[in-house]
């Protein structure tokens, strides 16, 4: 059995040290309370990070905006929108999560193992190309992607973005290219107010970006069953060579600020469906990125089933898979929805 890569660093709790934020410290403190769980001893292997150069920034990033995160170095405090902050330290911790997903992608492309969990923050799905918002300074799975595609000739990426909040950041990096296959599944609609139906992507990108807007309170079974009957057909034609998670936990039923159902349990789930579509497509290769999640709880207990599942260690039964694949998700509106208008760009989907 192969361990579980992991990144964790102290140095995460340096962005926004001294200032009140829901975006803070404790969520990754929170972190590494899971990866001490005793369930976990001697299966974790873990992942030393580098900080990202600014060339490898570029691979995403504008100039402008990678010299207006540097400007903030030192400073206590910069507000770069209404709702993303940065204090001393803020520039280099964000380099260092780039450089975190850089360092556990290094070791999956290496075959030293293939699954990875990067546990970081600040988070990035929401930072585009030219601009933070959202709590998010850098993009780290839209960067891993391209790295992936620099260093490895890696030619097709999933990514898979479950947070409750839409990816636009990500979307945006790769809107207009098929390098990159982005789904994601969000409350919608919602913050940041981006991932309707229509949003497909635009010239040699059609089609290579699929969004699942869902109203609040949807839950494990609908999720679960979203990976399982729209996710698994789509990644069997795309035939990606890595598949990348942004993993929020702000779907979890009270998260502060998502307004999902999800449980702990919901999130097993998940992951064992992702799991099980990345055995198939990719030989198992996969890396789950952190995002967002803003109940403390929340992030201890569905992190935990995350990894256990991440570990193969069973918490789930058969029973409650066999219900998510015998179930009626697939015939949830917004997965006929998504069928409808992918359906022109995936033949599968048919
Ligand atoms: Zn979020």
């Amino acid at each position: 059995m192969q361990p579980l890569l992991v990144v964790i660093d102290e140095r995460f709790t340096q962005h926004l040290d001294h200032v009140p934020h829901l975006e803070n410290a404790r969520r990754v403190k929170a972190m590494t309370s899971v990866l001490d769980n005793p369930s976990l001893d001697g299966k974790l292997s873990e992942v030393v990070p580098r900080l990202a150069s600014l060339e490898e920034l570029a691979l995403v990033h504008t100039a402008d905006h990678i010299e207006r995160i540097a400007q903030t170095a030192g400073k206590s405090l910069t507000s770069l929108d209404l709702d993303t902050q940065t204090s001393e330290m803020s520039y280099d911790v964000a380099r260092l999560c780039v450089g975190s997903v850089f360092s556990l992608l290094d070791e999956i492309m290496s075959g030293k193992a293939r699954r990875g969990f990067a546990c970081i923050r600040p988070p990035g799905h929401h930072a585009e190309p030219d601009r933070a918002m959202g709590f998010c300074l850098f993009n780290n799975v839209a960067l891993g992607a391209r790295y992936l595609k620099e260093h490895y000739s890696v030619e097709r990426v999933m990514i898979v973005d479950m947070d409750v909040h839409h990816g636009n950041g990500t979307q945006i990096a790769f809107y207009d290219m098929d390098e990159a296959l982005f789904i994601s599944l969000h409350q919608f609609p919602f913050y940041p107010g981006t991932g309707n139906f229509g949003e497909v992507g635009r010239g040699k990108g059609e089609g290579f970006t699929i969004n699942v807007p869902l109203g609040k309170g949807h839950g494990d079974r609908d999720f679960a069953g979203i990976i399982h009957f729209l996710l698994n057909p789509l990644a069997r034609s795309y035939h990606p060579d890595i598949i990348l998670v942004s993993c929020g936990f702000d779907l979890y039923m009270y998260d502060r600020l998502g307004g999902m159902n999800v449980t702990p349990e919901g999130y097993a789930l998940m992951t064992f469906f992702l799991l099980d579509i990345a055995e198939k497509v990719c030989d198992g290769r996969i890396a789950f990125i952190m995002e967002g999640g803003y109940s403390l709880k929340g992030i201890r207990e569905c992190g935990l089933r995350v990894i256990k599942e991440l570990c193969d260690v069973p918490t789930l039964s058969r029973k409650k898979i066999d219900k998510i694949i015998g179930n009626s998700a697939r015939r949830l509106p917004a997965i006929e929805k998504v069928i409808e208008i992918q359906k022109e760009y995936w033949k599968i989907l048919r």
